[in-house]
């Protein structure tokens, strides 16, 4: 997949032009949602004082407001409910059309449904029902200080491609 960069800026770093999350764990309280993805798991927080489950992951549980959290894995396939393209207003570091689906990830998932971008499809080819699955990408890398010292943070986000029949 290529990567959704601005070619002037190769080999520099804009922050303002950062289309993507800061994963370093030394500014990030969910960085584990990003090693996990690493490994190809699709995680989540879960409650370990009332159960609640939550997506996208938490550092507070917006039931209890406890921060005893546990991190639990959620189904890499799904099917599509509802998918939209958008042709217009796609942000500055993306090819039209953007292409969003409302996943269901089962009935035995703790998380019946996620929203999330689709890639690897093209346009008008996806439809209700269509069996996707997870993938994971690498992101620009970005400097981040530590201790005097600039070091290169790499990066991984997901999103969710067709399974191939
Ligand atoms: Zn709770």
């Amino acid at each position: 997949m290529a990567k959704a960069w601005i070619p002037f800026l190769e080999g520099r770093y804009s922050p303002t032009l950062d289309m993507w999350p800061i994963e370093a764990k030394e500014f990030n309280r969910i960085y584990k949602f990003y090693e996990n993805l690493r490994e190809g798991k699709f995680t989540t927080t879960k409650c370990k004082k009332c159960g609640r489950v939550a997506y996208p992951p938490r550092v507070i549980c917006p039931e209890c407001y406890s921060d005893e959290l546990e991190w639990i894995e959620l189904p890499n396939k799904g099917k599509v409910a509802v998918v939209v393209e958008k042709w217009g207003g796609v942000p500055i570091c993306y090819e039209p059309p953007l292409i969003d689906a409302w996943i269901d990830l089962g009935k035995d998932s703790p998380v019946r449904h996620i929203l999330s971008r689709m890639v690897n499809c093209p346009p008008e080819t996806l439809k209700e029902g269509d069996e996707v699955q997870l993938v994971v990408f690498d992101v620009p890398a970005h400097p981040i200080e530590l201790k005097k010292e600039t070091i290169t943070a790499e990066r991984v986000f997901f999103a969710f491609e067709p399974v191939k029949k």
